[in-house]
């Protein structure tokens, strides 16, 4: 049977251990040029899970290999769990971290759909930031760039059953990650996948869980062929309604209007998702969550009335779609250049995460 038991193994701050790395990496010198996540900081940090423990051995230790028993439950039925999230280095020197106590919330929503046990979400957010202060000197400081941080929790233990494991590791990560679109808010093409889906309503669509972007390559492999940059993934029971847009939320700016999609289940619930939402809603511009039947963003396109299209998402922030293609239907967003509600929320969002303009959300966490 599954307990949640955060009370034996709540971990205080100065549990942490810190083991240096005896020798540092050399740095990327070209932040150009960071790629999409290949370089790896010097340390990371670990914890380890028993039922009769609790979360224990918290640890920043020299970034490298995690040996695993080829037993290990998480290599066979995928009791895998992650988050991403950024840090940033603000121009007056700060070290910010964007929602990270949101990120580790959810965290905790995977973790009870796959069985996992909970975190500590303010023991977590303050491990992340010491990991960060660490690591602060990786942290690349041109437009665009940002330090991605990786948590992921696997379950450890050994045996063909297939049953929750009773012991898990978590470990946070950490790289230097480049200006995600390269040459700036490009609008682009998505291909609308109607055989494949992501999610079903109570299935794991709104839990970061390894499974959903291993099933979801073949799509994505199948968009690429056809020129596209990603898919538009439909609801998994009608294929009709609009669930996301790759690995992220997916909105239209209709008619005056903003809409996206409700969170059914089937939905990841995006934390730009929601500060998207909420940016919009302060400057008084109405947005609705509500199922979006795809024949209506078509119908929308063929009136003139589809001005923008765009996901979002942490590694992207906001990416504009120009075109969807659906069958042999093309529907195009607005003139196909990136549209100034996209263009809007992308320069306030990355200014609040960048320590650049006013915060009135309270969202930049300092790590200090
Ligand atoms: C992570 C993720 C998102 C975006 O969530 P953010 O919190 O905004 O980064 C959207 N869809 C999927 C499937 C995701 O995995």
């Amino acid at each position: 049977m599954y307990i949640v038991n955060i009370s034996k193994g709540v971990l205080k701050m100065n549990s942490i251990s810190i083991t240096r790395a005896a020798e540092l990496k050399p740095k990327p010198q070209d932040e150009s040029n960071l790629g999409n996540g290949m370089y790896f900081t010097d340390h990371m940090f670990s914890m380890n899970y028993h039922s009769d423990k609790g979360w224990y051995d918290a640890r920043i230790v020299p970034y490298g290999p995690i040996s695993l028993d080829p037993a290990s439950t998480c290599l066979h039925y995928g009791q895998l769990i992650f988050e991403g999230m950024k840090g940033y280095r603000a121009n007056d020197g700060r070290t910010l971290l964007f929602r990270p106590h949101n990120n580790m919330q959810r965290l905790n929503a995977s973790a009870a759909r796959m069985c996992i046990p909970p975190v500590d979400v303010d023991f977590m957010v303050n491990a992340i930031a010491k990991l960060v202060d660490i690591e602060k000197e990786w942290i690349p400081r041109s437009e665009g760039t940002s330090l991605y941080i990786r948590p992921f929790i696997i379950s450890t233990d050994c045996y063909i059953g297939v049953q929750p494991s009773e012991s898990y590791l978590l470990n946070v990560i950490l790289c230097p990650l480049g200006h995600y679109l390269a040459g700036g808010l490009k609008p682009v093409r998505i291909f609308v996948e109607d055989e494949y889906v992501r999610a079903v309503k109570g299935g794991v669509g709104y839990a970061k869980c390894a499974g959903n972007y291993a099933a979801s390559l073949i799509a994505q492999v199948k968009a690429h062929k056809l020129g596209c940059a990603q898919v538009l993934w439909l609801d998994g029971v009608n294929h009709k309604y609009v669930d996301e847009v790759g690995h992220m939320n997916v909105f239209f700016v209709m008619d005056g209007k903003v809409v996206t999609p409700e969170l059914t289940g089937a939905i990841l619930p995006g934390i730009t998702r929601d500060s998207v939402i909420t940016m919009l809603k302060s400057w008084d511009i109405p947005v609705e969550e509500r199922l979006i039947d795809i024949q209506e963003i078509a119908d929308a396109a063929k009136s003139g009335k589809l001005e923008e299209i765009f996901g979002c998402g942490t590694a992207a922030v906001i990416s504009p779609v120009g075109e969807l293609i659906w069958g042999d239907v093309e529907i195009k967003a607005g003139d196909g250049k990136t549209g100034p509600i996209s263009r809007r929320i992308y320069e306030n969002l990355t200014g609040i995460q960048r320590g650049v303009l006013p915060d009135p959300f309270g969202w930049s966490f300092e790590v200090k």
